[in-house]
């Protein structure tokens, strides 16, 4: 086995988020971010390594060139950032053995995460067209990186790609054929590296073997979504074509009556522009509390007593519960009910909101223990209740890096290569 040391990279349209991994220890050197990528005076950096030194500059700041004026100088800028002779954590660029990527869509073509090579990069290129917002800033990264690092090994891990295992009768909307035959209009599925991390790194705590184990994942961040996993593979999800299905989100509205937005655009006079905006910018906790998506405050707001505040918190979790119901329904057993994201991960008060009077499904939730395990991994169940229910932070960067160790380790013999 390599030692592999591996940069795993999440661009946006205007950020790129970045950790430095040691594999196979799974070992954690350092993590930071660029903002506001473009906007010549605004953009910064901020890097801390493991050790706690921390890094932190403005676009206005870097004098002779702009540095973070796309997103190759902002890549650029984070090697020198890692190689920083005081606060960077690498001696040499020739430290870094693979670069690992976040690509949002991988539509019908990716199942696993994979090695990128032109014909892959084309494909995340087409993907465009289903992911407009994501894979064209995805696409730039990998270009970045592999000017930057040229001859470096390059990986993919795909939002979509766990979900490529949904059985058709899921994935189908009940369109007319064409809809799917020409446009590949079906459900997808995101968060796909997540519910994946979280899954099997119960099994690992749990001790079970995949093969044996129902599991619902409950992925609660800004975007919400819920996936079935079966025998180690996802069976359903509660997002579909795009983010926006499923579950009420921090602005998004979930499920609702398609019906809604012909009625909106043909009789109140609103354009489809806006109503998108409406569908995935101001609804959610947001469009229903009005004052923020931020759950915290939500919460807080509603232990005061506030009505609005507990109006969206009953329909948050409301929606939550009748998906857990639905995937016992089609998994038949359950064994354990996971927790995830910023609200699953840290909110105990929505966590029992979830699970009151789910006991008829054998969930049994420890209240104590529900209060006191605070945003750490571990069981939240009663020792006799039938679906272990657990909190597990997730880490997508640490399954990304793991997936480009296994990728590069097996198939490309990086130390010789150079
Ligand atoms: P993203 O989906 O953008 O990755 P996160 O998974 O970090 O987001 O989740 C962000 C959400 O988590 C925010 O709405 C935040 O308010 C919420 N959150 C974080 N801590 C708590 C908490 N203790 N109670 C309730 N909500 C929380």
């Amino acid at each position: 086995m390599n030692n592999l040391t591996i940069l795993v990279i999440n661009c946006g349209s205007s950020s790129l988020k970045y950790q430095l991994f040691k594999m196979p220890q799974k070992e954690n050197l350092a993590k930071g971010n660029v903002e506001r990528i473009g906007e010549t005076e605004n953009a910064f950096i901020y890097q801390k390594t493991s050790d706690g030194r921390e890094l932190k500059k403005n676009s206005g700041e870097m004098k002779d060139r702009l540095l973070l004026s796309d997103h190759k100088a902002a890549f650029q800028y984070v090697i020198e950032a890692l190689l920083d002779s005081k606060m960077g954590i690498l001696k040499s660029i020739q430290d870094i053995d693979v670069v690992a990527h976040r690509v949002v869509h991988g539509g019908e073509h990716y199942s696993d995460s994979v090695i990128i090579t032109q014909d892959v990069l084309q494909v995340i290129e087409d993907l465009a067209d289903l992911a407009p917002l994501h894979n064209p800033a995805n696409v730039q990264g990998i270009r970045s990186a592999m000017e930057v690092l040229p001859g470096i090994p390059q990986t993919a891990t795909f939002d979509t790609a766990f979900h490529q295992t949904i059985p058709e009768q899921a994935f189908r909307y009940a369109l007319p054929n064409e809809m799917y035959e020409k446009y590949q209009i079906r459900r997808y599925g995101f968060h796909g590296t997540s519910h994946r991390y979280v899954a099997s790194k119960a099994l690992e705590l749990l001790n079970r073997s995949a093969e044996n184990t129902n599991l619902i994942s409950c992925h609660l961040g800004n975007g919400c979504s819920i996936t079935a996993i079966s025998k180690g593979k996802s069976v359903d999800t509660s997002m579909g074509f795009t983010p926006l299905e499923g579950l009420m989100m921090g602005t998004r509205s979930g499920d609702i009556d398609p019906a809604i937005i012909p009625y909106l655009v043909i009789n109140k006079g609103y354009s489809i522009e806006e109503v998108n905006k409406i569908l995935n910018k101001k609804s959610g906790a947001l469009g229903l509390y009005e004052k923020t998506n931020d759950m915290r405050d939500i919460v807080e707001a509603a232990q005061n007593g506030d009505k609005k505040a507990q109006l969206t918190l009953d329909i948050y979790t409301y929606r939550i519960k009748k998906y857990i119901g639905a995937y016992c329904a089609l998994m038949i057993k359950v064994d354990v009910l996971i927790f995830t994201g910023g609200v699953g991960q840290n909110s105990w008060f929505i966590r029992q909101m979830i699970c009151r009077h789910l006991q008829n499904l054998g969930i049994h939730l420890d209240k104590e223990l529900n209060r006191e395990i605070g945003g750490n991994t571990g069981s939240i169940s009663h020792d006799y209740s039938p679906i272990t229910i657990m909190v597990i932070p997730t880490d997508e960067e640490q399954q990304m890096a793991i997936d480009a160790y296994d990728l590069v380790d097996e198939k490309w013999p990086v130390k010789i290569i150079r």
